[in-house]
């Protein structure tokens, strides 16, 4: 069994590139040119020096003691939190601009929810200066300021969206019209392994750097280059494909994903896609989607900023449907104790993502010589608010 792409750009039944006529020749240039372009060596060699000189990377795999001990398994931390920006988004919108810089493209477009996405794109084009312009919902933007400071002092125009429910998906909307209008010069970075053939996969790639250092780094803590479990959130899937990838078709590595439940997968406020989604499209990809009966999509939710998406990316839908990889639904309330352990335990405050991941380890059950590699996929001081808020409450 081959788990990753296949030359149409399908994973199973999933993904595709279901693309109005208008867009057609963007993905097509895309499809055309990605792989070969990220093949060659000396692209090879600019994407891995400012990995290395400006992310910071590799990141650390880190041998949580406290946190093994308390569950009785060997459990490795993988420090996306300690890149520059502070997660993981940073590595694939490094590859993704230094790719349209190659493609001959001036601008930058970029789409938004809680604004993590459009700081590491806005980071980058402020590297490599490109013109930079990010749509974000208008309720977004009220809610995630400080995110919006830092696009603009980065040099990015900000463009409020005030369409629909004003968020992430009216946004994404207006970023693909720019798109449209301008074909030429503009380039549209995808910040997860969602979208038509073949951002998945080359969001992906981009991303598989993780479990290629994960890889590297096991063989020198424990002399073996894989683990017994790999787990990650998924919100549309770039750090959990990142930390799978390069142990996707090797059976023997068990993968678990964590989305999330929000207050409960029945209770109506949730973002639980692989549970709740039913067979749909989705920006262009054949994926899971939380729609209802006739076909209109569901307002995902989360306590998490970065896992309220009502889709979840084609390479993720197919793990989960043909149990390659085991999918855990975690409540808002479940990721607020991880959290608070993690930072009592380590000293590390997760993001609340990331915390989806932590939540697995009181959930599942692991042998005392198991090997468990987990993604921290990004570090938690976004979501101090949300932190204090349920500190105070505990402490009441
Ligand atoms: C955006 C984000 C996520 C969710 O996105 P994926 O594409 O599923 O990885 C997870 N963790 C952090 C810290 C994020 O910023």
């Amino acid at each position: 069994m081959d788990y990753n792409v296949n030359e149409e750009g399908f994973y199973g039944r999933f993904g595709g590139a279901y693309v109005p006529e208008i867009l057609y020749a963007n993905v097509e240039n895309l499809r055309k040119a990605y792989r070969k372009i990220m093949e060659e060596p000396d692209f090879r060699a600019e994407f891995d020096k400012l990995l290395r000189d400006y992310v910071g990377r590799p990141s650390p795999l880190y041998r949580a003691g406290r946190l093994s001990e308390k569950y009785g398994t060997n459990i490795f931390l993988k420090r996306e939190d300690l890149n520059h920006t502070g997660a993981h988004k940073i590595n694939n919108a490094i590859g993704q601009v230094l790719l349209a810089r190659r493609m001959g493209k001036t601008r930058i477009i970029a789409e938004t929810g809680a604004g993590q996405h459009g700081v590491a794109t806005a980071t980058v084009c402020a590297l490599m200066n490109m013109e930079c312009v990010v749509y974000m919902g208008e309720t977004d933007v009220r809610r995630q300021k400080l995110n919006v400071q830092k696009m603009e002092m980065l040099g990015a125009k900000v463009v409020p969206v005030t369409t629909g429910n004003k968020t992430l998906k009216d946004a994404t909307n207006e970023a693909i019209r720019d798109w449209c209008c301008n074909p030429r010069d503009t380039y549209y970075v995808i910040g997860s392994t969602v979208g038509p053939h073949p951002y998945p996969d080359m969001v992906a790639r981009f991303q598989s750097v993780i479990s290629q250092e994960i890889k590297k780094q096991l063989q020198h803590e424990i002399g073996r280059d894989y683990p017994d479990y790999l787990i990650a959130c998924v919100g549309g899937g770039s750090n959990a494909a990142g930390t799978f990838f390069h142990y996707l078709n090797e059976e023997r590595v068990h993968l678990i994903a964590a989305e999330a439940a929000g207050k409960g997968i029945d209770s109506g406020e949730s973002a639980a896609t692989i549970h709740l989604g039913r067979e749909g499209i989705i920006h262009g990809s054949r994926t899971l989607v939380m729609q209802t009966e006739d076909g209109q999509i569901i307002e995902p939710y989360s306590i998490s900023a970065g896992l309220d998406y009502p889709g979840i990316g084609p390479l993720h839908a197919n793990l989960a449907k043909l149990g390659r990889a085991q999918v855990m639904a975690i409540t808002d309330e479940e990721a607020l104790q991880a959290a608070f352990e993690l930072t009592e335990l380590e000293g590390i405050i997760p993001a609340l993502e990331s915390a989806h991941a932590l939540a697995v380890l009181n959930k599942k059950q692991f042998k005392k010589e198991d090997v468990v590699v987990l993604t921290v996929s990004g570090r938690g001081d976004k979501d101090m608010e949300t932190y204090i808020r349920f500190f105070q409450k505990r402490e009441e």
